[in-house]
């Protein structure tokens, strides 16, 4: 296999690796996944990703944000954690943010004020942000309708839109969506809405442990199983396996702003 693809989201410094990580960086590298990009849940998980990061530095590689499900009363605290982070090391995005409303609505108006003061630390640390967004479109849009600058580049990172909220994200922000196992699902409408769109605007992610792609639908996630996701994806575009592998990993290199391929 000569694939050169990139997983833009994963969380493979949680717990659910702690058995067997080495096979799970080493597996993604066979399979062709030479890079896998990391997004920060809370405080709680920064050393684990930060340590994964260290030990393979050209293959894995960090990115700073708070959670939305991670907000609540003591949210003022993990902003500034995030922000000491931002301001030591380095990170290729602010992420995951965003707005989650699926879960629980309790901290609604904190999750809206940690989502706009973390697009200001992007902005302000020449960074891109990577989006979470469940239940929550419009309030996300009313956000970035009010922040957006053309300096402002970001993915929404798991997308299940529909083809409206696809072109507006592309159209009115220029931000790219990100394509996980979802897509393989049996009932999903991702396909006939990503007929729709360009190839240059999508990103593929596998959002490991969660979303296992079909044949693995259902088990614990990893990165190595994203080449199901590209295949999916390539199969929709009607292009092949070599085409969906440049494409993507050139927008993720864009985005990110990531070293280019080192074996
Ligand atoms: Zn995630």
């Amino acid at each position: 296999m000569t694939h050169y693809l990139i997983d833009t989201h994963s969380h493979i410094y949680l717990d659910a690796f702690d058995k067997d990580r080495k096979d799970i960086v080493f597996n993604a590298h066979k399979a062709g996944v030479k890079k896998i990009l990391l997004p920060n849940i809370d405080s709680t998980t920064i050393d684990d990703m930060m340590a994964l990061c260290q030990k393979y530095p050209h293959h894995i590689f960090p990115m700073m944000g708070l959670h939305p499900t991670s907000v609540e009363d003591d949210f003022e605290n993990e902003l500034n954690t995030i922000e000491r982070q931002l301001e030591q090391n380095k990170f290729y995005a602010v992420g995951e943010i965003g707005i989650d409303l699926y879960w629980d609505k309790t901290f609604i108006d904190e999750q809206i004020i940690a989502f706009e003061r973390q697009i200001d630390m992007a902005i302000k640390h020449q960074l891109p942000i990577v989006i979470h967004a469940r239940d929550s479109f419009d309030e996300i849009f009313e956000v970035l309708d009010r922040k957006h600058t053309h300096e402002l580049k970001g993915v929404f990172h798991s997308f299940t839109g529909n083809l409206e909220q696809a072109q507006k994200i592309i159209k009115d922000y220029q931000f790219y969506l990100g394509i996980n196992g979802i897509v393989t699902f049996k009932n999903s409408h991702l396909p006939e809405v990503l007929k729709n769109i360009s190839i240059d605007n999508i990103l593929l992610e596998t959002d490991a442990p969660y979303l296992a792609p079909e044949p693995k639908r259902g088990r614990r996630n990893e990165s190595s199983y994203m080449f199901y996701t590209a295949r999916k994806v390539a199969d929709i575009f009607g292009i092949d396996m070599k085409t969906i592998s440049e494409k993507t990993t050139e927008n993720a290199i864009n985005l990110f702003n990531l070293p280019q391929h080192e074996n």
